[in-house]
């Protein structure tokens, strides 16, 4: 919807520079940029409300509810993790159990906690039999991950995981090149490191993510030195 109303002004603006200064417009142009004017107004309230009573793909038939979030609303940082498994769904909330455990030590081991983050997934809902999101259901699932960016403005972002990826590069990577690196988006800057998942799985991935985390430090203390 973002992108049409973009191309829409894109259009405007050029007929303008061409000397046109009136278009005829439908009714349904009108309901169209009424929505569009209340979007702008969003807060993290009525998009939370959104998210909760969305069903703009099939996932919301297997979904107990979508996971809107944890943690701080206010923080300048942000962490962004895959989709909800079976046990974020039953806790409505992301990175419970072990995963969330083994997250809360590696930051307290660079002196945060979760109180320091916004804690978010990528796709709102869980996937059947934990398989990973149809390229169209991450599709139909960012653009409340990118308002809800937009609406945070957090400094900082850590992704955990393939799927954050798919939404912040649009062309394909290995994933294992880009991991630890720093890309900007927007007004933010975003390190990308493996799921703790992974990391149970494949052990000597544990050096990495401990590397992206110390990467993370450092970006952190350099942001904030003068705050
Ligand atoms: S995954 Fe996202 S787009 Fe799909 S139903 Fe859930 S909240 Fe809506």
């Amino acid at each position: 919807m973002e992108n049409l109303f973009k191309e829409v002004k894109n259009y405007l603006r050029y007929l303008k520079e061409l000397g046109i200064s009136e278009v005829p417009y439908a009714q349904e142009w009108k309901n169209l940029f009424q929505i569009e004017s209340f979007y702008s107004q969003e807060t993290f309230e009525t998009l939370k409300e959104r998210v909760l009573n969305c069903k703009d793909c099939a996932l919301h038939r297997i979904r107990k509810r979508p996971i809107w979030g944890d943690g701080n609303p206010e923080a300048l940082l942000m962490l962004i993790t895959e989709y909800p498994d079976r046990e974020e769904d039953f806790y409505e909330r992301p990175l419970v159990g072990m995963v969330g455990e083994f997250l809360k030590k590696m930051f307290l081991s660079i002196k945060l906690t979760w109180e320091h983050f916004f804690i978010t997934h990528t796709v709102k809902c869980k996937t059947p039999g934990g398989r990973p999101p149809e390229p169209e259901e991450i599709q139909a699932c960012k653009k409340y991950l990118l308002k809800q960016i937009k609406l945070l403005k957090p400094k900082l972002i850590l992704a955990l995981g393939f799927t954050p990826v798919k939404v912040f590069l649009e062309h394909k990577v290995i994933f294992s090149h880009i991991r630890g690196q720093v890309f900007n988006f927007q007004e933010s800057m975003i390190v990308f490191t493996y799921h703790p998942n992974y990391i149970f799985k494949n052990p000597s991935a544990r050096r990495l993510i401990w590397e992206d985390f110390q990467k993370f430090k450092k970006l952190y203390e350099e942001i904030f030195k003068n705050s």
